[in-house]
């Protein structure tokens, strides 16, 4: 859901104003500390940056971020949100959630780089429109198209 998360993203700097880099860093976070850890077969694709332990972990650094180096309480909060954003739009499962509460992550499915990128590329070039992740995603990309495009035509005016 790469488009989708971008998407979430746009949503939110609509509807906030926050930062582009606070919402895009959120946004993707996950999937920056896991994807490519799963390319590499080291985990799964969705890993401990997927967990709930790793968002509260998120949560700290921001708290002393804003005691230590100024950051901005809302640019936090919009940059955590855009993470539990993300971790919604992946229909994250209660065992990845709580980890390590209900059990382990998710093994390296050893199926290699290849294979994992092709995946990701199909995702788009081969729709599978039987499955949610594919209108989830097509509901952000949607959503966000009609938040941004009345401010887009009111400028031309
Ligand atoms: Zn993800």
């Amino acid at each position: 859901m790469i488009l989708g998360h971008a998407a979430t993203a746009a949503l939110g700097r609509r509807l906030t104003h926050a930062p582009w880099a606070a919402l895009l860093l959120g946004a993707f976070a996950p999937d920056l500390m896991d994807k490519p850890l799963g390319l590499l077969g080291l985990t799964g694709s969705r890993a401990v940056g997927h967990t709930g332990v790793m968002l509260l972990a998120a949560g700290l650094v921001c708290l002393l971020l804003i005691r230590f180096h100024r950051l901005r309480p809302a640019t936090a909060l919009a940059f955590l949100g855009m993470w539990i954003v993300h971790l919604a739009g992946d229909l994250a499962a209660p065992r990845m959630l709580f980890w390590p509460l209900l059990g382990p992550l998710p093994q390296p499915s050893g199926e290699g780089i290849w294979a994992a990128l092709r995946g990701y590329a199909f995702f788009y070039l081969r729709p599978d429109f039987t499955r949610a992740m594919f209108w989830l995603d097509a509901g952000c990309l949607l959503a966000a198209g009609l938040a941004w495009w009345p401010a887009s035509r009111r400028k031309r005016v």
